[in-house]
């Protein structure tokens, strides 16, 4: 669905839309989303940017960076952003904004497709470091072994017996 200036100048516009895995291409990316995409949200002129603000909720899976595992991952992600029109750059009437607290994009044309901002926003949700659980010992470099199931023969893996081991938190 598009947003467009063309109704935005009459009133804000409200949606509400789930989108089914599938839905959104997320273009090479490194997950899949796994269970439907809520999004509800509200758009509205100010100035001559498109500022949507809202919430979206859904699952994506991953693979865990060390074992190649499937890891899946909770989204619930409130957002505020402003988007500015593309020729508006040149003669820029400053419009008060406090610049760290927001994010500004920019839109060309006659409005945006939420479909995009929707797929942003799920990308940049997305952690740095996909990791099954915190202690996933991953594979062995050498061999591929997974370390979690099996002890390989390249590097011995280090065996303490101190009954406090197991008690360290690092
Ligand atoms: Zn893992
Ligand atoms: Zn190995």
């Amino acid at each position: 669905m598009r947003i467009t200036l063309q109704e935005l100048e009459l009133h804000r516009v409200a949606v509400s839309k789930a989108y089914a895995p599938g839905a959104l291409d997320y273009q090479g990316a490194e997950f899949r989303q796994v269970g439907p995409l809520q999004v509800d949200a509200v758009a509205e002129l100010v100035g001559s940017e498109i500022r949507i603000r809202g919430h979206l909720g859904t699952r994506l899976k991953a693979s865990c960076d060390r074992c190649l595992g499937p890891v899946e991952i909770p989204v619930e992600r409130d957002f505020d952003l402003f988007y500015r029109p593309m020729k508006a750059i040149a003669r820029e009437e400053e419009v008060e904004i406090p610049e760290d607290e927001l994010e500004v994009g920019f839109f060309s044309g006659d409005g945006i497709a939420l479909a995009n901002v929707v797929n942003e926003q799920v990308t940049l949700a997305l952690p740095m470091k996909v990791v099954c659980r915190s202690e996933c010992l991953g594979l062995c470099p050498a061999c591929g072994a997974d370390r979690n199931r099996e002890t390989c023969q390249c590097s011995p893996v280090p065996q303490e017996d101190s009954p406090f081991a197991s008690l360290k938190g690092e």
